[in-house]
């Protein structure tokens, strides 16, 4: 094995001063692998990055076994957040063309028909400054649920713009940076020269990316507008739920807040579970490591289901409520929003593929029939 120093030579900058930060102030505590069982089975950062030479591309691979949700960031003591230390490992690997992207032809492929001229749409009526951006996930698994969220919301906005396309957070995560900087730009472009200046989103993963990169765009979640604003005429209910707030969402207490004021005025009884809010456990989804580590992807839902204790859960993102529910029964908030009844009694569920698909088809079909929109498009132009 190659000593530190010469390792270090052969990152990349981002790479070395990420391992120089970690290397420096990491105190070995061992809290955030308390939670983790991807670093109970490596070890501390600070033993990773001793231990591992991350220009060999054996050891980058395990980045990719790591959910990027933030968990341990959330916990340590220093303010370290080591999920960027894998996020930079796995960009190392493109870098240096080392990914082994056979595994994630999926998700790639997911991503890449949610950004084609066939499944993606830009419809922005006259006067738009405010764009409703639901993500993939959730107009596949749950058009008419999407539907309804862009009609009520039209109420109080009504020059109100619709746009399906994929935020391409799968190639970000991934480490293809590089891709994922060149379509990303070239969306948020397009929306601000056409006049966009607020995104509203219901995919947790869709908000972190606009938020991160957004670059003067204001993003808000659908659910924080709800909870101002009258809820739904059907928004009414009784019984318990348990909130897993997704993990990309964990240093979002306002929309956490939001989500909890909805459920209450619906007249649903919120319970928490131990692991919440800032400290909320990702499912299983996080990072694409189910492509490549399943059983480290089903942990996180196994422990998620512990917690739950019997109760049935709710969530706010698509993704989290389809990978929980197969263990434990979970409802989508925007299900529970419009369909109370049949989302609590359990005969609501989320379209599978490949209905998510043709659910996404007709969606678009209806927004562009029915909306006035003075400027459309579909598909991108990235340089
Ligand atoms: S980001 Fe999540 S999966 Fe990755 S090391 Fe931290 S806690 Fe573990
Ligand atoms: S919690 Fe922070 S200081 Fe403690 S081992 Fe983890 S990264 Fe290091």
């Amino acid at each position: 094995m190659s000593n530190n120093s010469d390792r270090m030579d052969k990152y990349s900058t981002p790479l070395r001063q990420t391992i120089d930060r970690i290397g420096s102030t990491c105190t070995d505590c061992g809290a955030c692998q308390a939670g983790c069982a991807f670093l109970q089975h490596y070890g501390t950062p600070k033993a990773i990055i001793e231990k591992y030479d991350f220009s060999d591309p054996a050891n980058q691979q395990l980045a990719f076994e790591c959910s990027l949700c933030g968990l341990c960031g959330a916990v340590c003591p220093e303010k370290l957040d080591p999920g960027e230390l894998f996020l930079a490992i796995r960009r190392e690997a493109v870098i240096h063309e080392n990914g082994n992207f056979a595994s994630y032809r999926t998700i790639l492929a997911y991503e890449k028909r949610g950004s084609s001229a066939l499944f993606s749409y830009y419809g922005l009526p006259d006067g738009c400054d405010t764009v409703f951006f639901p993500g993939c996930t959730l107009p596949g698994t749950r058009p008419e649920s999407t539907w309804r969220l862009f009609a009520h919301l039209q109420r109080s906005i009504p020059a109100l713009g619709i746009v399906f396309d994929c935020c391409t957070k799968p190639s970000h995560d991934l480490g293809r940076q590089g891709h994922f900087d060149r379509m990303f730009a070239e969306m948020r472009d397009y929306l601000r020269s056409n006049g966009v200046r607020r995104v509203l989103t219901a995919c947790p993963n869709c908000h972190k990316i606009f938020k991160q990169y957004g670059n003067g765009l204001a993003v808000e979640t659908v659910y924080e507008i709800l909870s101002r604003g009258e809820l739904p005429a059907a928004a009414r209910g009784d019984g318990e739920l348990a909130i897993h707030d997704p993990c990309p969402l964990r240093r979002e207490s306002a929309v956490q807040d939001s989500v909890r004021t909805i459920l209450r005025r619906m007249g649903l009884t919120v319970t928490e579970m131990k692991h919440r809010r800032g400290r909320t456990l990702c499912c299983g989804e996080g990072g694409s490591v189910g492509f490549m580590r399943p059983e480290l992807a089903r942990n996180w839902r196994r422990i998620r289901s512990r917690e739950a204790q019997g109760r049935k859960l709710v969530t706010y993102c698509a993704g989290c409520a389809g990978f929980l529910n197969r263990k434990t029964p979970t409802v989508h908030l925007a299900d529970v929003l419009f369909f109370p009844e049949k989302a609590l009694n359990g005969s609501m569920r989320g379209a599978g593929s490949p209905l998510t698909y043709i659910n996404r088809l007709i969606l678009k079909r209806r927004f562009k029939k029915s909306l006035a929109a003075a400027t459309q498009r579909a598909g991108r132009n990235p340089s």
